[in-house]
């Protein structure tokens, strides 16, 4: 067996490896790596239902952005989608209206999904970051770290099809990579133990930034709609 693939089945038992580096008290031996199992975040919302998985998002404080945060901002849209976007985390708009992706880059998601035939209320849309990061900056990896079990859970009462990861930041947090984007996009990827497709692509943002790109979006939006009908 891989070693990811038993990294996966650990996780659905909620447990994780840990390689614990030290030094040997034996004569004669230098260092020596000692394995230890401990529980993961994942297993912490593991078999929560979407009311209370609302609330707990709603009432968490497990890290600092929930003393900026004017509201948590948990996801939209039908819970039998087929596709689940996931962005990085909300901006002002979304902090304001508690809603992922109603600004302007929300505007643009919305016609990207229109043009492969998809209505925003079709889909389920969430971030990796529940809670606006000041200033829009990076989410750190802790608080991102903290946050992912509550996209974990959102993904198992789901069961979307496909997964589309929109932006870098997203894209690295849900693969676990630091590859980047430009090498991510145009591969079937797969998410976690029930190994649901994951297609990547850019962000509506940086679209907005760089019209140019809108032509590679559109076809890994093409890649991601074939990958679907495959499924
Ligand atoms: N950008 C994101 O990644 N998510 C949002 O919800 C809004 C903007």
């Amino acid at each position: 067996m891989s070693n990811a693939l038993r990294r996966e089945y650990l996780a659905a038992l909620g447990l994780e490896t840990w390689v614990l580096r030290g030094k040997s008290s034996l004569p004669g031996e230098t260092a020596r790596d000692a394995v230890a199992l401990r529980e993961t975040p994942a297993a912490r919302e593991a078999g929560v239902d979407w009311p209370e998985l609302r609330a707990r998002v709603a009432a968490c404080t497990r890290c600092a952005l929930c003393n900026t945060r004017t509201q948590t901002v948990f996801g939209v849209g039908s819970q039998t989608a087929d596709w689940l976007i996931v962005g990085e985390a909300p901006g002002a708009e979304e902090d304001r209206q508690g809603e992922p992706f109603v600004g302007r880059a929300g505007q643009l998601l919305n016609s990207m999904l229109r043009a492969i035939g998809l209505a925003r209320e079709q889909v389920y849309i969430a971030n990796v970051l529940k809670c606006r990061p000041p200033g829009n900056r990076d989410p750190s990896p802790s608080e991102a770290a903290e946050c992912l079990p509550y996209l974990e859970q959102q993904i198992a009462l789901l069961k979307p099809k496909i997964m589309l990861a929109v932006g870098r930041i997203a894209s690295q947090n849900l693969l676990h990579t630091e590859v980047t984007l430009g090498r991510l996009r145009q591969q079937v990827h797969r998410f976690g133990l029930s190994q649901v497709p994951l297609v990547v692509t850019y962000h509506p943002a940086y679209l907005l930034r760089t019209p140019t790109d809108k032509r590679k979006a559109w076809e890994d939006l093409k890649f991601a709609r074939e990958v679907c009908a495959r499924v």
